[in-house]
């Protein structure tokens, strides 16, 4: 039997939501349950693919090619399931779906209404492409009392009478702070959040507290008394230094217990080794290495996020704790020197889209090829050592890209036409922008003898993608007389997907983006090899 888990914020948002789920998902997985994560996303955008990585943070890509929120990131690297376009639904998508059957005429006359029609089809989402599994954790965006919200929480509610208590479940996440003026925690906040969930005739089961110091006895038993739960379903959550932490600190609070007590269910403990050794790993590293990010989004680490986790699993893997400097490109712009980048082990130009700060990541990329320092393009930072190369070394001065404008050299162009299994899919400078980029896993060919060959131990491979823009195959020619190497390309032949420099130590760009499937227990083969290389150069510093 399959049971859900409804995970509802309240007080503020970023209260870390996500990893709380993702940190359940852990533990039930832990007791050898199998679970899947998804996430209602209560704002109207179809998806998160046309909102500014300022507004958003990163956006997360499934295998199967949607462009979802980046807590989906958190559930996968938590949990090691991979993440479906069935997991992540927005209003957007739910409204999209409602209207388009009214037009069908699928509602025989009806006045179509937020009840009983909306919430249908939240209903319907939630327990759609289910597999059998023994947990869903579905976390609802947002925080209670949001006027969006409100269609989610009614759904939730009725799915809470249609599938009983032993087959549903609400946690309540909320924020119990420290007032430092009064010298004192306070359960107001949460005895109003919780109030406000009961309006909506939401009990919650359990109520998880973060806080930054414990939280008394009497103040649980206080919390528990005005929330009207026992006080073993008032769980603290007190920071921790690590996010990979979350899971063991959970269960040291009684959170796994208290779900498997709600559900009758027997277990033994879960074994939580693995993520002992992750945290002992993080905590007691033997070394550090610098990486430069040289970005665009940089005053919102939310738009790395996956980015920043893989070299963190990376830095697991070595041994290392891995310090990011994060610098904007556009310091390195016009007369800027890139001294920023004098001191550090390696590095790193990561996805990124317009022509703002592009020549700033063009000079960090001839910096690295020139100093021999690691480098690692990831989809645009890619595109943009490319651009370098074509142009410093095989003379062609006006190597550019289409993304930027017109181009008489268009070492990178927009992709009009690639193949999706055996479906040709065709774009034009006209298309729509949601939903259109190359977008999800698509196979990919090493060559033999290259270094990612043995980076990756093979030479198939899959990884997912986002992108509009591709380096251009029909300048082959000045690529390799640029001394690159084109060592992963797509099946057929026409998409270099793999770039890298045979005489730099480490010099490796990819057209993918192989931080969406690192894992702290499996980190990514790029991310070890490319922290292994900063440790053998900060060696030689
Ligand atoms: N802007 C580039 C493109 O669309 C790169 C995208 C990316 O880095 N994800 O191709």
């Amino acid at each position: 039997m399959t049971r859900f888990i409804f995970i509802t914020g309240g007080v503020t948002s970023s209260l870390g939501k996500g990893l709380a789920s993702a940190a359940l998902g852990a533990l039930l997985q832990a007791r050898g349950f199998s679970v899947r994560l998804r996430k209602l996303d209560p704002y109207l955008n179809v998806d998160p693919g046309t909102m500014s990585p300022y507004q958003h943070g990163e956006v997360y890509v499934t295998d199967d090619g949607a462009e979802t929120d980046l807590d989906l990131g958190h559930y996968e690297r938590f949990t090691g399931v991979p993440t479906r376009r069935s997991d992540n639904v927005t209003t957007g998508q739910i409204y999209s779906k409602v209207i388009a059957r009214e037009r069908r005429g699928d509602y025989l006359g009806a006045t179509v209404q937020v009840i009983p029609h909306v919430t249908d089809a939240i209903k319907e989402f939630v327990r759609s492409d289910l597999n059998g599994e023994d947990f869903i954790v579905c976390e609802i965006g947002g925080t209670v009392g949001d006027i969006e919200g409100l269609p989610y929480l009614e759904a939730i509610r009725q799915l809470g009478n249609e599938l009983g208590r032993e087959g549903s479940m609400f946690v309540h996440l909320t924020l119990v702070p420290y007032l430092a003026s009064a010298g004192e925690l306070k359960t107001k906040p949460t005895q109003h959040s919780v109030k406000e969930l009961q309006s909506v005739g939401i009990q919650p089961d359990v109520v998880v507290c973060r806080c930054e110091r414990e939280i008394p006895l009497e103040a649980r038993h206080k919390l528990a008394l005005f929330c009207n739960l026992r006080p073993r379903a008032v769980v603290q959550a007190l920071d921790v230094d690590t996010i990979y932490a979350v899971p063991s600190a959970y269960h040291g609070e009684g959170l796994d217990d208290e779900v498997c007590r709600h559900f009758g269910l027997d277990t033994d403990a879960p074994d939580l080794t693995a993520w002992d050794n992750v945290t002992a790993c993080i905590r007691k590293p033997d070394g550090e290495v610098t990486i430069g990010v040289v970005g665009k989004y940089t005053s919102l680490l939310d738009s790395y996020k996956s980015l920043a986790e893989a070299m963190t699993h990376g830095g697991i893997a070595n041994n290392v704790r891995v310090k990011v400097n994060w610098l904007d490109s556009e310091i390195f712009e016009g007369d800027g020197t890139v001294h920023a980048l004098e001191d550090v082990n390696g590095i790193l130009i990561p996805g990124g889209f317009g022509e703002r700060g592009s020549e700033g990541k063009i000079k960090a990329a001839r910096f690295a090829r020139e100093h021999q320092v690691p480098y690692f393009g990831i989809c645009f930072g890619m595109q943009m050592a490319v651009i370098e190369a074509v142009r410093n070394l095989a003379g062609v001065e006006k190597a550019g890209s289409t993304e930027f404008g017109p181009c008489t050299e268009p070492i990178v162009g927009l992709l009009t036409e690639w193949t999706v299994g055996n479906r040709v899919e065709r774009r034009d400078t006209d298309s729509e922008l949601g939903g259109t980029m190359r977008l999800g896993a698509y196979p990919c060919v090493i060559e033999a003898g290259s270094q990612v060959h043995g980076i990756y131990g093979g030479g198939e491979i899959s990884e997912r993608h986002r992108h509009r823009y591709e380096v251009n195959i029909n300048y082959r020619e000045a690529m390799e007389a640029s001394g690159l190497r084109l060592s992963g390309m797509s099946p057929d032949g026409t998409l270099p997907e793999i770039i890298e420099r045979p005489d730099h130590p480490w010099f490796i760009g990819v057209q993918y983006h192989p931080e969406l499937k690192s894992k702290p227990f499996d980190p990514h083969p790029l991310f070890t090899s490319f922290i292994e290389a900063a440790v053998a150069q900060s060696r030689l510093m």
